[in-house]
């Protein structure tokens, strides 16, 4: 009656009800661009710090964001070839932690040069002796949430000797890690791609250490969906997070960069989760968690971060409203029990 008396021109019952059902149409289409987008808070279970990050940029694009904490894990490598992208340190995660309350949640980070070599892993020399008991004394103040990352197999975007890596997972270094993270009840994040030979050795000290919760970082490892599904289904004390597995920008793991494998896969297209992910991720509803993984300063923009940050969020929404949630908060709160 309304737009009859506004326009002036009868309108017959039919054409009234087209215009109904165009504008019914119109706010479902609406409703659903809406419910394609997950809008709640998100936490970044995956990040990293180097003295060449800029403290107010970070927590401005957090903010920008609704990312309401962040895993910190301090980066000790030096900068690739050519950049001036200063390493980082434990000390400066936990300055950054008290300069702003209940949003950044440091490591004992272990991006640490004293870490390259193999050998060093099978038989701990004195450098790598005085690290362990350095991250013993950091994690008895009860001001670090966890381990990591560790580097075990890690394909190289950069020159330099810690840019490839394969080191042993099945050693002494990672059972005395996995002790140091028992005793004080934190989880151990790794980065190792799902090479076989190292899955299976991975799949040994899970099964030794089952008081010890284990992240393996990047979608378990960029692995298939069947491996990722029979890890998980074998070891109740495995977690996952999807750090940088988002299908955007010129670099990250979730667009294949810098290299793929064989037994490398993604989880998504042009926003898309792949089926057999997202099945998975509905198995498991409580053992994945979110993470931008920006782990040099240039990349620490609003445009970059945003970037994944908007993706996670178009991909959270094609899980359960349940599943979201736990992926984008619940689970990083309880696997490093940060209200603790
Ligand atoms: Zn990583």
């Amino acid at each position: 009656m309304q737009f009859r008396k506004q326009t002036g021109y009868p309108m017959r019952t039919c054409s009234r009800n087209l215009v109904v059902a165009i504008v019914i149409l119109i706010t479902v289409a609406r409703v659903g661009v809406a419910a394609e987008i997950y809008t709640g808070p998100m936490i970044d279970a995956h990040s990293h710090l180097g003295a060449s990050f800029d403290w107010d940029t970070m927590i401005h694009i957090l903010d920008l964001n609704n990312v309401s904490r962040q895993l910190t894990m301090a980066r000790y490598y030096p900068a690739p070839a050519g950049s001036a992208d200063r390493p980082g340190n434990d000390e400066l995660a936990l300055a950054l932690a008290s300069k702003y309350p209940g949003r950044f949640f440091p490591l004992v980070a272990m991006q640490r040069p004293e870490l390259t070599g193999a050998n060093k892993w099978l038989n701990p020399d004195a450098a790598v002796m005085k690290l362990l008991n350095e991250a013993e004394a950091k994690l008895a103040t009860g001001r670090f949430w966890g381990i990591g990352e560790v580097i075990v197999k890690h394909f190289a975007y950069s020159s330099g000797p810690h840019a490839e890596r394969e080191n042993p997972i099945y050693s002494p270094f990672m059972q005395r890690l996995s002790q140091l993270a028992a005793r004080f009840d934190v989880p151990v994040v790794l980065h190792m791609e799902g090479a076989p030979r190292l899955v299976a050795d991975f799949a040994r000290l899970l099964q030794e250490n089952p008081r010890v919760r284990y992240v393996w970082a990047h979608n378990c490892g960029r692995s298939k969906a069947p491996v990722i599904r029979a890890m998980l289904e074998n070891h109740p004390n495995l977690y996952c997070d999807l750090g940088c597995m988002t299908n955007v920008g010129k670099t990250g793991y979730g667009i294949g960069w810098p290299r793929m494998e064989e037994y490398t896969a993604l989880i998504e297209k042009d926003g898309v989760l792949f089926p057999e992910m997202r099945d998975i991720y509905e198995a498991f509803p409580d053992r994945f968690m979110i993470g931008m993984d920006v782990n040099h300063a240039p990349g620490m923009t609003p445009e970059n971060y945003g970037q994944r940050a908007q993706r996670f969020r178009e991909l959270l929404a094609q899980l359960k409203p349940q599943t979201a949630v736990a992926f984008a908060e619940g689970n990083a709160i309880r696997i490093f029990k940060l209200d603790r």
